[in-house]
């Protein structure tokens, strides 16, 4: 069960991503990471994307492993997608090279691979690139997820706009009697904000059903340092503090540091969730389209996945 391996307080989630609708690149980090031991896995909530990890579940021999679709609201960054205006677009190409999802090719975004991180629009001196996101219909998008399979729906709840965040909260709770995962952060809202937005959200939930993930800021990992995995750590405190009845993970600027950190700070998590890191240490391998069946390659790519995944076991 989900519940057991949270209880054991060293799980690891491979956040594949929210935007990440690259269902080939999908499968080859899901049999990477479950061939290293990870076990639970954040997707995007698409059927494709879903079908694409149980292949990966089931080439690793890991169908024992748990899977998570995420949601958020329009506005959100992890389902938002960066579209370039060629009228302002010089080609200088710095958004392609500081792109960590490959999803710049000349000058053009590739949508599936977008995890709309933000980082391409901050290195465009032209401001030729936005960002936009669909309000999507959960009732229309979630059934057909559920009936294929899945362990547990995240809400990325931490944009200022709480009607639309309680709404969908809802809905998720009509839809699913499953384990339910709110990712939030103190990065737009205050602390107070935050922990007040939490309690509201569990009203309707029974004790330990619920994991709060405390993201640190969003997808800014990259580096293997303790300074990028401090926030993450800061806001796992702050809602530690409050003695819910959640399960609490750590997300947002984690890596191999993050447990230590965490653990030096008294911070008792259930599970610390990887996305940036993650398919950062990979990236060179896993872009080979040859990647499953490279064996070099592949355990090329398995030891750095080790490596992260056991920081977060070892105690
Ligand atoms: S950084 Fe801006 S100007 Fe340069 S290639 Fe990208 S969109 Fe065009
Ligand atoms: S840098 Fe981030 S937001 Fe920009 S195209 Fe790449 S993944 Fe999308």
């Amino acid at each position: 069960m989900l519940k057991t391996l949270l209880e054991n307080g060293n799980c690891f989630k491979l956040v594949c991503g929210a935007g990440n609708e690259d269902a080939a690149e999908v499968e080859k980090l899901v049999t990477l990471y479950a061939k290293a031991g990870c076990r639970f896995f954040d997707l995007s909530a698409k059927e494709e994307v879903l079908e694409a990890a149980k292949r990966g579940l089931a080439r690793a021999g890991a169908e024992d492993a748990f899977l998570c679709v995420s949601v958020g609201i329009k506005g959100d960054p992890h389902i938002s997608k960066a579209q370039i205006d060629t009228e302002k677009c010089v080609g200088c190409g710095k958004c392609d090279e500081i792109c960590p999802n490959n999803a710049i090719k000349y000058h053009k975004v590739k949508q599936i691979k977008c995890i709309g991180c933000g980082k391409c629009a901050k290195v465009c001196s032209k401001g030729a690139i936005t960002y936009t996101s669909e309000n999507i219909d959960l009732n229309i998008v979630l059934p057909p997820l559920i009936a294929k399979g899945i362990d547990c729906i995240e809400l990325h709840a931490m944009g200022v706009d709480k009607d639309d965040i309680f709404s969908k909260w809802q809905t998720i709770n009509k839809l699913y009697t499953g384990m339910l995962s709110i990712c939030t952060s103190h990065g737009k809202i205050s602390d107070e904000t935050m922990i007040k937005r939490i309690k509201k959200m569990l009203e309707c939930r029974t004790p330990y059903t619920t994991i709060v993930q405390a993201d640190g800021f969003p997808m800014s990992g990259g580096r293997d340092d303790f300074k990028t995995t401090l926030q993450a750590v800061a806001t796992a405190e702050i809602v530690q503090n409050e003695r819910l009845p959640v399960y609490l993970m750590l997300s947002g600027g984690t890596n191999t540091k993050t447990a230590e950190l965490a653990r030096l700070c008294g911070i008792r998590f259930n599970g610390i969730a990887v996305g940036s890191y993650a398919r950062k240490i990979v990236r060179e391998q896993i872009d080979r389209t040859d990647f499953l069946e490279n064996k070099y390659a592949f355990n090329q790519a398995l030891e750095k996945a080790k490596t992260l995944v056991r920081s977060v076991a070892l105690k």
